[in-house]
């Protein structure tokens, strides 16, 4: 991101959600991004994830200006490249485990008979290979965000992008949860990890601080 800004309007109120936001991520990296609510971080991670443009400044991804890819190659972008997760995991609850890893798979147009390996090899990296028949009301909350993290481990991303993932749950769940964003980073994929927690956050190779919109400190 390079002096990036983002400006929301509402009514005649305007809110500068991110005010000349400037970092850089390097492929491989485990980065967390920290900062009080409303500091711009799930602005910033619209932005990263190419859900979102920027306002003022630029923002490089691949090393190439974002404009420079057309709306085709963005939708591509995130639906290959990038693996979302989010604090309230965002399954569908009439869906079983399995059919809500497989779903972005069938976006995919991923044939059938991978499909179903690609889902099975993503349950059982998340250890939940004895769940697949189960619902999100049957499993608990950790359990949960493991299936949205075999739901982004099965579309093969070279980024993973997780908002707040250990917010709704309780330390130990959470720690079971970082535990699987450093066997993903071991594996090569850069993680970029969203949150206002500290314990969180000094957990990632390193941090980046945002406040009021604009990167305050990154250290390691
Ligand atoms: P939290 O930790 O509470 O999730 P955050 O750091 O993710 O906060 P953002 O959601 O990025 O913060 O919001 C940054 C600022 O932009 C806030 O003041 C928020 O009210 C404002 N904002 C965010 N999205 C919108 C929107 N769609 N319309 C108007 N204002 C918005
Ligand atoms: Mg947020």
């Amino acid at each position: 991101l390079d002096d990036v800004s983002k400006v929301y309007t509402i009514g005649d109120t305007e809110v500068r959600a991110l005010d000349h936001a400037s970092l850089c991520i390097k492929e491989g990296e485990f980065v967390s991004i920290i900062g009080p609510s409303g500091s711009g971080k799930s602005t910033m991670m619209n932005i990263i994830g190419c859900l979102d443009i920027a306002d003022e400044g630029h923002y490089y991804l691949n090393g190439q200006p974002i404009e420079s890819y057309s709306e085709n190659d963005l939708a591509r972008i995130r639906n290959k490249q990038i693996g979302f997760i989010f604090q309230n995991f965002n399954l569908i609850g009439n869906l079983t485990a399995e059919e809500n890893v497989e779903l972005p798979l069938i976006y995919q147009k991923v044939p059938k008979a991978q499909r179903q390996a690609l889902v099975d090899q993503a349950l059982v990296r998340v250890q939940l290979g004895k769940r697949k028949d189960h619902k999100p009301t049957e499993l608990s909350g950790g359990q949960q965000q493991r299936v949205a993290i075999a739901r982004a481990i099965a579309t093969k991303p070279s980024l993973f992008l997780a908002d707040e993932p250990t917010g709704n749950l309780d330390s130990a769940t959470g720690e079971e949860i970082m535990k699987l964003f450093h066997e993903l980073h071991d594996a090569g994929h850069t993680i970029v990890l969203i949150t206002h927690d500290e314990e969180v956050a000094v957990q990632a190779s390193r941090i980046i601080r945002i406040k009021d919109g604009h990167v305050k400190e990154v250290s390691r």
